[in-house]
């Protein structure tokens, strides 16, 4: 019975994309800032609420662009979570700072803000909260720990678009925020990101670092009347073709978020009586938070569990994936100060959690098989404690 194998991800382009595309060729302006991309803009702005919205070729480049943007460099640290992509962190090491890893919450996995408040001192410039899973952190307590500081908040939003936190969109919660468009997040053009901006002081300066140190917007706007080298600056803009692909999946957002929505409940119906029955965690959405369904994952009960079963859907055609391994006990992170054992949730939860095949396209056959093989894993190991401590924090 050899069935088609069901991948981890799968690009789906649903709408508009090749139409798009081929009008931006027509347009005879594929170079960054053309039609598409303001549309694209335009359309993040309206959306999410942001004072502005610039697209950069990544989330990466947004990431390092935030860091341009406050002047990050020697002496200073910023905080990040462990359990994250590399870019988090790389992108203000890069500037010269040093990278402080807070370890997560065992329900949501997010920055636990109790070890931030510990990490806080008064070389802290920054606080990068991830909303893993697209669920939303604690914001009340690292907004009020950044005021209280005077530290600046840059959420990486990549898993998080269209989530909100309290009734407000993720990415509107902090100073500035940054978005990818990577082929593995709901909104996809292959390669590509946005910075947001909430506080419109931070603007004109980040237009310029956008253009190469130059004030070419301002020019375009005739606010100047010759544009020059005013600024640092690197080249962080798309292609006005990959805008073109994204406005197409933009435009289809609800479309493609209530698939993702039906992806997840799915899974969740399906897979919780199991769950339950072998200490399995599932992923924990505190009231407060609308998720933006970026992911559905599984904790299971030991590293032993977490491999056999990457085995057993393997033999059944079905991909399934670890994800993050603890920046604090990278090669990396030791030579930023860390080492193994300074994030422990982080450190277990990195050898549990596994990933189920999440896309835009996914079929109910498609699921159904998914569950299929799921239900039929039998786990043997006892649940690691930190599992049962999750359950008791979710009940509150
Ligand atoms: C995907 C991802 C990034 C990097 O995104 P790119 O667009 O590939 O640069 C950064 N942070 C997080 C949390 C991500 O998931």
């Amino acid at each position: 019975m050899p069935s088609e194998k069901i991948p981890f991800n799968r690009p789906c382009f649903g709408g508009n994309e090749y139409l798009y595309m081929g009008q931006a060729l027509e347009r005879l302006h594929i170079s960054g800032d053309g039609y598409f991309s303001k549309q694209t803009q335009a359309l993040l702005e309206r959306e999410i609420g942001a004072a502005k919205a610039l697209l950069t070729t990544s989330c990466t480049d947004a990431l390092e662009m935030s860091a341009l943007l406050l002047n990050i460099g020697e002496g200073d640290e910023v905080i990040v979570p462990s359990f994250t992509f590399v870019s988090t962190a790389n992108a203000y090491a890069l500037r010269g700072a040093r990278i402080r890893f807070a370890d997560i919450r065992p329900d949501t996995l997010n920055m636990d803000e109790n070890h931030v408040a510990q990490l806080i001192n008064k070389r802290t410039r920054a606080i990068v909260p991830v909303h893993y899973a697209g669920v939303g952190c604690n914001m009340d307590a690292l907004t009020a720990l950044a005021n209280r500081n005077g530290i600046v908040m840059v959420e990486d939003n990549a898993h998080g678009l269209f989530g909100t936190y309290r009734g407000q969109n993720l990415g509107t919660l902090g100073n500035m925020a940054t978005q990818s468009f990577h082929e593995t997040k709901n909104f996809s053009c292959g390669e590509g990101g946005a910075l947001l901006l909430n506080d419109p002081l931070l603007v004109e300066r980040a237009e310029i670092l956008r253009e190469k140190g130059t004030n070419r917007s301002q020019f375009f706007r005739g606010q100047v009347d010759k544009y020059t080298w005013v600024d640092l600056g690197s080249s962080f803009l798309p292609s006005d073709l990959l805008a073109a692909c994204l406005f197409a999946q933009l435009e289809r957002r609800e479309t493609i978020q209530n698939t993702r929505r039906t992806i997840w409940e799915t899974y969740s119906r399906e897979l919780r009586g199991w769950a339950e029955r072998h200490g399995i965690g599932l992923p924990i959405i505190p009231a407060e938070c609308h998720q933006a369904y970026h992911m559905f994952y599984l904790l299971m009960p030991t590293l032993e569990d977490r491999q056999a079963f990457i085995t057993h859907t393997k033999e059944r055609g079905i991909l399934c994936v670890f994800h993050y391994l603890p920046l604090n006990a990278s090669p990396m992170g030791e030579k930023q100060g860390a080492s193994k054992g300074d994030c422990p949730v982080t450190e277990v939860m990195s050898d549990l959690l596994v990933r189920l095949p999440f896309f835009n396209n996914m079929t109910l056959a498609e699921m159904e098989r998914v569950v299929e093989a799921v239900l039929s894993f039998q786990p043997t190991g006892r649940p690691h404690p930190l599992l049962e401590a999750r359950q008791h924090l979710a009940a509150v």
